[in-house]
């Protein structure tokens, strides 16, 4: 068994996304990130954090909008949306999410300049991702920090039996597209998926995003498989665990990804890396 080293892999890419950031500074163009927080989550927080913590080590300029959740609402959002759209210094804007209950998320989403959508959330991004690969300009984060992840270790996607199990907009169904753009042959599964163990079973390469802490046991896993779990669940001691029950299934599989240390440092780098594309195309870039 190998393990997908996300942590290794992104901070291979962060280091060309720093000398690529200076080049931009060269050219007097200086990537900048906007972050709305909006309410109080912990589990929030520390993603905003980690996000800064990745602007900072390459240069890009973050700024993190603060508000509390009483004195947010969806109206007052939007305009603060629209202001960051209009304002030329900002390349990149990202609502942490989730929004608090009285917000309206999609329609907090849709404000957001597709151009500036460096989450890749807006139906024009995920519609692009719809496409092809050609298409796949600013892809939602976690998605791309798969693809990439398995690139690295070469692993061949073409006609692969992949199962995704999760269908969110966020993860789920964008890395269902980016794999069938690659010519997988994909299965996605949602809650309402009858016997999860017949397809997980059949599964040369199986995504996991769903947020449910051991989900995965090792009789619901190919032997030779390749895993690869989104899932971040954290436990009353505060330590992570992800969908799969590692352990067990890391004993039967070809390369399993950890938690953490996979998927997780893999969508802060491609968010990263979305950045840049986003500035790059604002200032006329290639
Ligand atoms: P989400 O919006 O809650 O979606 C969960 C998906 O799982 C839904 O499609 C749901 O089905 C499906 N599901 C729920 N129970 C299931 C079951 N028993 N069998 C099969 N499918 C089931 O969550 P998300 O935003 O996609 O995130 C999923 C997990 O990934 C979370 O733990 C999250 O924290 C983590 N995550 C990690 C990263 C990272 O960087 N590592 C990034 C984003 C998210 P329905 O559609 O039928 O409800």
């Amino acid at each position: 068994m190998e393990l997908l080293d996300g942590r290794k892999v992104s901070s291979e890419l962060l280091e060309g996304l720093e000398k690529e950031v200076l080049e931009l500074k060269r050219k007097n163009v200086h990537p900048h990130l906007t972050v709305i927080l909006v309410g109080d989550s912990p589990a929030s927080r520390v993603y905003v954090k980690h996000k800064k913590k990745a602007c900072e080590k390459i240069g890009v300029l973050y700024e993190q909008l603060d508000y509390k959740a009483e004195e947010m609402d969806t109206k007052k959002l939007i305009a603060k949306i629209h202001k960051l759209n209009e304002n030329p210094r900002v390349y990149g804007i990202l609502v942490q999410l989730p929004l608090p209950d009285h917000i309206y998320e999609p329609e907090v989403i849709r404000a957001i300049e597709p151009k500036k959508d460096v989450d890749g959330f807006t139906a024009y991004n995920l519609g692009k991702v719809f496409l092809s690969t050609e298409f796949e300009d600013l892809p939602p984060a976690t998605a791309l920090g798969i693809i990439k992840l398995l690139d690295y270790y070469k692993i061949d996607l073409v006609g692969k039996e992949t199962v995704v199990v999760g269908s969110s907009n966020i993860v789920g169904k964008p890395i269902s597209m980016m794999l069938l753009n690659r010519k997988a042959t994909v299965t996605t599964c949602n809650s309402k998926t009858r016997d999860l163990k017949s397809h997980t079973g059949r599964a040369d390469l199986l995504v996991v995003a769903v947020g449910k802490k051991g989900l995965i046991t090792e009789d619901m896993v190919k032997d030779g498989a390749i895993v690869v779990d989104v899932g971040i669940n954290r436990d009353d001691d505060g330590k992570l665990y992800g969908d799969v029950d590692f352990e067990n299934v890391s004993k039967k599989v070809s390369y399993i990804t950890p938690v953490p240390g996979g998927v997780g440092p893999m969508t802060i780098a491609c968010l990263m890396e979305n950045i840049l594309t986003a500035c790059k195309r604002l200032n006329n870039i290639n």
